[in-house]
């Protein structure tokens, strides 16, 4: 039998090494961007195009490459930054392995410019892995990376990719993370021709100063205003930071930044050791927020147990732990006064309205159907209603036995109904005082990508800052308080990918505070003949029935049992 076993052609191995290095665009973009930080770049400019997939472009002010070398970069496994494994140990820079530029290469259009000197450097071509070109080109001292079409031979990994926008989103994720973990270098990134972020370089050698202006850049004033500062050495360890008061604290992890010798990484033994140094300060279910740097010696930490180097192991990790929470304990207490659990709103909150504006869109449908001389239903001409009356917000009528109707679901599906299917505007209530919230910059873009169909369901909110939007109107029926959790179930939506008009509007009901209204028998009534008339009568918009009844028989059975 002849041998079917082959060896690989480089061009096969390197794109399947792509598929174990390059995810996404956002993952070419923080290889090209950890390359110039390696090569001591001041300034880095990124450019995308459709998400990344049509075009990234990383440009530096670094070291740049040789013409000798320029070709050997886009080679697999060839790196300047080691010799041997031994150097591993000691490893300073962001990468190592020699993969990144071979891996984008195999799977992309790319032309690399590059010169060690200002004045005439080299530009090669590369297109699936193939150099096409190699020739003299001007160029100041640094690297330009210009990578486009990506994915363009590999449909298979194409298919798996999310939307432009949710990579475009990623990306600015990975720039926000490099720019905070180093605050010196200046950033600029434009998505689609539009500037996202802009951060100056800074001579400043201390890590503090610069952080704090970068801080202040991306983030919003008033969580600037109110972070603590962490700087504490207990050699070898150092920390220094930002860290949130508790009142900015978030209902999920999003304003957690973490650099170990200025790579970023998560670290759920870290998180909790902040956690615990917040103590009582924090409610139970909230994270604070923080930008916090560590120095280790590189030996007592390994950062190469995951190929994109997110996962670390540390050498003593009870130790670690504790030093964090009295770091954040010290801090803490330096600067704010003894935890008083109710950590409200820098504003007051106005006292909720339990004279909710009921049922608002026709006060009193049998009016306004005689007036307009439509025909009334069938059913209310043959048979009478027989409301018997209301038990808390169920109304019960007489109806071929006992039916209780839940007037709180009635409710939601009518606004339902008034707001999808008829497409009526929802009644908005202003706030009396504006709602700051915050958001991750990438939860922020992706609330600003889908902001108008966000405002059809009757919000009024903008962006103030990279990671903050300002409320200023809300559904009537909605309190001010569920406004974080709601904005996170949207969030979540987009995520998934699932996100249209009504299911924003099915999560915005899910939080209708129609259980604090006290209904009047009239009122009740009228409810219940304009639910009859609806799209879908038996169910709210969460599915769940709206009555229940009960036969004869049931309710003969609950006295004659036994
Ligand atoms: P690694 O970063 O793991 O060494 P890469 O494939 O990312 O591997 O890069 C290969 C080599 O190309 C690097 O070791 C470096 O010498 C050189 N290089 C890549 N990008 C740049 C850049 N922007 N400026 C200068 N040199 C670069
Ligand atoms: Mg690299």
């Amino acid at each position: 039998m002849s041998s079917i076993i082959r060896v690989l052609s480089e061009l096969t191995i390197n794109q399947i090494a792509a598929g174990e290095v390059i995810e996404n665009p956002a993952s070419v973009v923080k290889e090209l961007v950890e390359n110039a930080l390696d090569a001591k770049a001041q300034n880095i400019l990124i450019e995308i195009h459709g998400g990344g997939f049509l075009r990234i472009l990383i440009s530096d002010d670094g070291t740049g490459m040789s013409e000798e070398d320029a070709p050997l970069s886009i080679e697999r496994y060839a790196t300047s930054k080691i010799k041997e494994a031994e150097d591993l140990n000691s490893l300073k820079t962001m990468g190592f392995r020699g993969e990144a530029l071979a891996s984008i290469a195999a799977i992309s259009r790319t032309t690399l410019t590059t010169s060690t000197v200002d004045g005439i450097g080299v530009l090669l071509e590369v297109e699936g892995g193939k150099l096409l070109k190699m020739e003299p080109a001007p160029r100041k001292r640094g690297t330009t990376v210009d990578v486009r079409s990506l994915f363009y031979n590999v449909p298979a990994r194409k298919k798996f990719q999310k939307s432009a926008s949710h990579s475009a989103t990623e990306v600015t994720k990975v720039i926000t993370h490099l720019s905070l973990a180093h605050p010196h270098v200046g950033f600029k990134l434009f998505i689609q021709e539009k500037e996202v972020i802009n951060t100056a370089f800074s001579p400043e050698p201390d890590l503090l100063p610069a952080l704090n202006t970068r801080v202040k850049h991306l983030f919003e004033e008033e969580l600037f205003s109110s972070v603590v500062e962490v700087d504490i050495e207990l050699s070898p360890y150092k920390i220094r930071g930002y860290i949130g008061s508790p009142s900015h604290a978030r209902i999920n992890r999003t304003g957690q930044y973490l650099f170990i010798n200025q790579r970023s990484i998560s670290s759920p033994l870290i998180s909790y050791g902040i956690k615990e140094g917040y103590g009582t300060y924090l409610q139970e279910n909230k994270h604070p927020f923080y930008i916090l740097h560590l120095f280790f010696p590189e030996h007592l930490v390994d950062v190469n147990v995951h190929p994109q180097k997110k996962e670390v192991r540390f050498a003593e990790e009870q130790k670690l732990k504790e030093i964090l929470r009295a770091s954040i304990r010290e801090s803490l207490q330096k600067k704010i006064e003894p935890p008083r659990y109710a950590f409200s709103t820098p504003f007051p909150t106005p006292t909720p309205d339990y004279s909710y504006p009921a049922y608002k869109m026709e006060e009193n449908p049998w009016r306004f159907k005689e007036e307009k001389g439509e025909d009334l239903p069938l059913f209310l001409m043959d048979e009478p209603l027989h409301a018997i009356g209301l038990y808390k917000h169920y109304l019960l009528l007489d109806k071929e036995g006992l039916v209780l109707v839940d007037l709180n679901r009635a409710q939601a599906r009518l606004l339902f109904d008034a707001h999808c299917k008829k497409h009526k505007e929802m009644s908005v209530q202003r706030l009396l005082f504006p709602l700051s919230l915050q958001f991750s910059p990438a939860d922020c873009m992706h609330l600003s990508a889908h902001l108008e169909e966000i405002k059809k369901c009757g919000f009024e909110m903008h962006q103030t800052a990279v990671d903050a939007f300002l409320i200023e109107a809300i559904p009537h029926y909605l309190d001010e308080e569920d406004l974080p959790s709601l904005l996170q179930k949207i969030l979540d939506l987009i995520e998934r990918n699932v996100f249209d008009h009504q299911e924003v509007v099915r999560r915005t009901l899910s939080f209708a505070n129609t259980h604090k209204k006290r209904f009047v028998l009239q009122e009740a009534i009228s409810l219940y003949q304009e639910l009859l008339k609806s799209s879908e009568p038996d169910e709210c918009p969460l599915g769940k029935p709206i009555s229940r009844c009960l036969g004869n028989n049931e309710i003969e059975a609950l006295f004659f049992k036994n």
